[in-house]
């Protein structure tokens, strides 16, 4: 059989334009192919009438992220291409916004939370303080096990759950704490660092990955139908054809990776079967005017908990995130809809979802329906990995698997739902490759 490529990848999100990147540079013929029409995945943005939309990611940190800023230093992109946000993070409680949430000063400020829960979040900090324990890369290390947020919770005052737990996994993972494993968002917490640390890009959330792309072979609007893997090759297959390759990387969120892989070896299937996704869905507002939500300093975010709020999980002020998200003296906000609601609204009309999303953000921005002049939908079937009890048992295993002609990398290898998680893994299905090879060829 003749082969086609060294490397085809699934995908181009910023897992897999990531691996790209690093198979290229060593060399390999690598080609990536994207279902959609344009590159970035769950990182993508839109740019319209001078706004410029975020319409999955919309921060990372600067601590936390090395795999992300090598990669960002690779690609060149500049240090002020990728600006601090400088605003808060604020959580409803009871008609009023309080900011200051994930820094420091939330101990003495209480950031929503209650005195008597303020010395419980000390505790929290202190346990899991040690980055030996707290290993994001191997989140199932940790003292916690496979404990669910709700039940970790229960250790401390109610309100780290409903104030802190339940708001940030609510609205940044769209997780149920009920059903989501709390050692990787501990091991998470203690990586990123206060919001003070959080930074965008300038020019939007897909920045590095249309850099990435710019220097790679990747095809869009091409979607694979299957992947099948095989002793010493693996085939890709199109309605239309079938591409041969030596390593073929499945770069697209778990449960696609099951559907496509015909042939996943049993326990690879065990654990893409466990690794289930939350589903995301999120209204964006062009405004003709910088609408704010009230606090006393200013939020960028406004997360709004299950106990306070039953349609909504937060608020995004974009134009607060980066002023030229939306043209001078316009705004741009971003609403997201609570995991209570969104398995019932995923899939109502446009107008439904919008009229459903903005009637509850009048109750946290006023003046929002009135300033609003176009919506946008956003859905996002796979959101992100949901980082279930039985996907942090199974991770382990997964992690030691052989390596074979067909291989991952994203977000849910690591049971992080963050794209420092895809590109982290990016790195380690990279050396896994190029060893791989390295050896086939040795031996040839
Ligand atoms: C609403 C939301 C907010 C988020 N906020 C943040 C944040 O603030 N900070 C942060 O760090 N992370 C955030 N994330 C998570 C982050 O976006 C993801 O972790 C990351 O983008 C995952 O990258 P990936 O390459 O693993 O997968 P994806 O981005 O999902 O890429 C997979 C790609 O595969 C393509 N594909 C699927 N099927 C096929 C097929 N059959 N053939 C070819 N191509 C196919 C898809 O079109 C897609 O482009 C957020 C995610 C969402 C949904």
């Amino acid at each position: 059989m003749t082969v086609d490529l060294d490397v085809a990848v699934v995908g181009a999100g910023i897992g897999g334009l990531a691996a790209a990147t690093g198979l290229a540079e060593a060399g390999l013929s690598v080609r990536v192919f994207e279902a959609a029409d344009r590159v970035g995945g769950r990182m993508a943005s839109f740019r319209r009438a001078g706004y410029t939309v975020d319409e999955g990611a919309e921060q990372l940190s600067t601590r936390g992220y090395r795999a992300t800023w090598e990669l960002i230093r690779r690609a060149g992109i500049r240090r002020d291409e990728v600006p601090p946000i400088g605003k808060r993070v604020a959580v409803w409680r009871e008609g009023v916004a309080h900011p200051g949430l994930s820094e420091p000063g939330a101990v003495l400020t209480g950031a929503g939370l209650s005195k008597r829960a303020r010395i419980d979040l000390v505790r929290f900090l202190a346990a899991i303080r040690d980055p030996r324990r707290f290993d994001a890369d191997r989140p199932e290390w940790t003292p916690i096990g496979t404990r669910t947020v709700a039940d970790y919770a229960r250790g401390f005052h109610p309100d780290l759950h409903d104030y802190l737990f339940q708001a940030v996994a609510g609205c940044f993972f769209g997780w149920d704490t009920g059903r989501s494993a709390m050692a990787p968002f501990a091991c998470l917490l203690r990586e990123i660092g206060p919001a003070s640390c959080w930074v965008t890009y300038r020019d939007g959330m897909d920045t590095l990955a249309r850099r990435l792309a710019g220097n790679l072979d990747v095809v869009t609007g091409r979607a694979v139908r299957e992947v099948v893997g095989g002793t010493d090759l693996a085939r890709v297959v199109f309605d239309d054809e079938t591409v041969t390759a030596r390593s073929v990387l499945l770069c697209v969120p778990a449960p696609v990776a099951a559907r496509l892989y015909v042939n996943a070896p049993e326990a690879d299937a065990e654990f893409l079967a466990a690794c289930a996704f939350r589903p995301m869905l999120k209204v964006s507002c062009f405004l003709d005017r910088p609408l704010a939500v009230k606090t006393s300093r200013p939020a960028y975010v406004l997360l709004t908990p299950s106990a306070e709020e039953d349609v909504l999980s937060g608020l995004v002020i974009d134009h607060e995130k980066h002023p030229e998200r939306a043209p001078a003296g316009a705004g741009l906000v971003s609403l997201l809809a609570s995991p209570r609601v969104v398995p019932e609204l995923f899939d109502a009309a446009d107008d439904d979802v919008v009229q459903a999303l903005v009637d509850s953000g009048e109750r946290f921005a006023p003046g929002l329906a009135g300033a609003t002049v176009r919506n946008f939908v956003h859905r996002f079937r796979h959101g992100l990995p949901e980082a279930t009890p039985e996907a942090l048992r199974l991770r382990a295993g997964f992690a030691a698997r052989p390596i074979g002609t067909v291989d991952y990398a994203g977000d849910w290898v690591l049971l992080r739902p963050s794209s420092e998680g895809a590109v982290r893994s990016a790195a380690t299905t990279v050396s896994r490759v190029l060893s791989r090879l390295d050896s086939v060829r040795g031996a040839a």
